[in-house]
């Protein structure tokens, strides 16, 4: 009797060798454009120790309240499987001295996150993100910047039908004067909130707005909106931004009860939302944190960065029917005929890996037949049958697999690398 099948976890999956090329495209695309604009790649390990993540996403956040993935090491120390990137990329930077070379320092990761969530489309238990984060800048000019990466990426990837919402949630003065407004307004309405907003109505005021529960929503839409309360500073890095996302022409709306969903944020805060998503219709997020270094034992550091969730990616383009097309087509599939035309073919598709060319041959000495039926599944562009009569003559005929029309080809060429003469 065989054993039992062991399934993945829910809320995993398997990228399969069918799919792999997808990622491959889209990493590349996200590694160039990071280089172009000369961010450098960071990799981090994914766990860390629990308190940065509540220190560093906020400890009212739904992340660290109900979708960490916490547990106790052999040591008894409380590890936490990374839900983001952002507090991991600041506790390495202050770690290791990131800041003492060239301001701003500019980093990016493509990175495996763990949440305990109820998976569904679009929501996963590990997916996976690609971001980037900017050290040292605190000018509206960085925020465009860093906004403009994540739409050129998009575009180079080729989605459509995307709209980037922005909005300001001022800083810390300006939380502090908001929070009280809305504390005002919460406490009004609270026989009619559910009880996590109660909950975090005094400790969290900012983190109420996203409750994903509709009748605490339906009462949110009347909440005060902090755009009332922003201090003449604020409005003018909200003005430049608007302003500067203007001169390179990238289309924004303002929506003033975008707040986001992980405490660090100040001032800028942006979502890049797909008509084609559904329910969870965010492929990226993002904003600045201008107090979150400090707050992790650095030095006082204005920041800024987004991730972009992508899997949800990779749904938006299979829905545009815009998939990357895989591209690892066989070149040139040598079939063999004996002992001695498999030694060659051995040698021949050697020779010919060694100077670039995708080859192949037969290792389960099938029939002709069945060889070239394997060629024609690999989608090999040319093939050549090799037996004692070609070898003895020293030339085979080589086949254009998609229009059926044969040269010869020398097969000392073959043994050297090469397949055009
Ligand atoms: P949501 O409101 O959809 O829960 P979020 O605010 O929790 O998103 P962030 O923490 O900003 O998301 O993460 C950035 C991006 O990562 C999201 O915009 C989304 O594309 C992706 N993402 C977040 N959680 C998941 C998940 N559980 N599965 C798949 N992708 C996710
Ligand atoms: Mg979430």
């Amino acid at each position: 009797m065989s054993e039992k099948k062991i399934t993945a976890p829910k809320g995993t999956h398997d990228v399969l060798p069918a799919q792999v090329h997808i990622w491959q495209e889209l990493e590349k695309i996200m590694h160039e454009t990071s280089k172009e604009y000369g961010y450098k790649q960071i990799r981090f390990p994914v766990f860390e120790h629990t308190e940065l993540f509540n220190r560093g996403v906020g400890d009212t956040t739904d992340v660290v309240q109900k979708e960490m993935y916490t547990f106790l090491d052999k040591g008894d120390r409380s590890i936490t499987l990374r839900p983001e990137g952002t507090a991991s990329t600041v506790r390495s930077y202050i770690e290791n001295n990131l800041y003492s070379g060239p301001m701003p320092v500019k980093l990016y990761y493509i990175i495996s996150c763990y949440r305990y969530e109820r998976p569904q489309a679009g929501r996963f238990r590990e997916f996976n993100q690609f971001g980037i984060e900017n050290f040292g800048s605190g000018s509206a000019l960085t925020d465009a910047e860093v906004i403009s990466l994540a739409m050129l990426l998009l575009k180079r990837l080729g989605v459509e039908g995307l709209t980037l919402y922005i909005n300001s949630i001022g800083c810390k003065e300006c939380r502090k004067k908001y929070n009280e407004t809305l504390k005002d307004f919460l406490h009004s309405k609270q026989q009619s909130l559910c009880d996590l907003c109660i909950d975090r109505m005094d400790r969290n005021p900012l983190r109420v707005l996203d409750c994903k529960n509709p009748d605490c929503q339906e009462i949110l839409k009347d909440a005060p909106t902090v755009d009332s309360v922003l201090c003449d500073d604020c409005v003018k890095h909200f003005n430049d931004l608007k302003k500067y996302l203007t001169e390179i022409g990238i289309p924004f709306e303002v929506d003033t009860s975008l707040v986001r969903g992980l405490d660090y944020y100040t001032k800028t805060v942006f979502e890049i939302k797909s008509g084609d998503l559904g329910a969870q219709s965010t492929v990226c997020g993002g904003g600045r944190y201008d107090g979150l270094v400090e707050q992790l034992g650095g030095a006082s550091t204005p920041g800024i960065g987004f991730s972009m969730g992508i899997e949800r990616l990779i749904s938006i383009l299979e829905k545009q029917n815009k998939l990357p097309e895989a591209n690892d087509k066989c070149e040139i599939f040598i079939g063999s005929m004996g002992e001695k035309a498999t030694e060659f073919a051995f040698k021949a598709v050697y020779a010919l890996r060694e100077n670039g060319i995708k080859a192949e041959f037969d290792h389960l000495a099938k029939s002709v037949k069945a060889q070239m039926k394997y060629a024609d599944k690999i989608g090999a562009n040319y093939s050549v049958i090799v037996g004692d009569d070609e070898l003895n003559k020293g030339v085979a005929t080589l086949k254009n697999m998609q229009n059926g029309e044969t040269k010869e080809i020398a097969l000392c060429d073959l043994l050297g690398g090469k397949l055009n003469g």
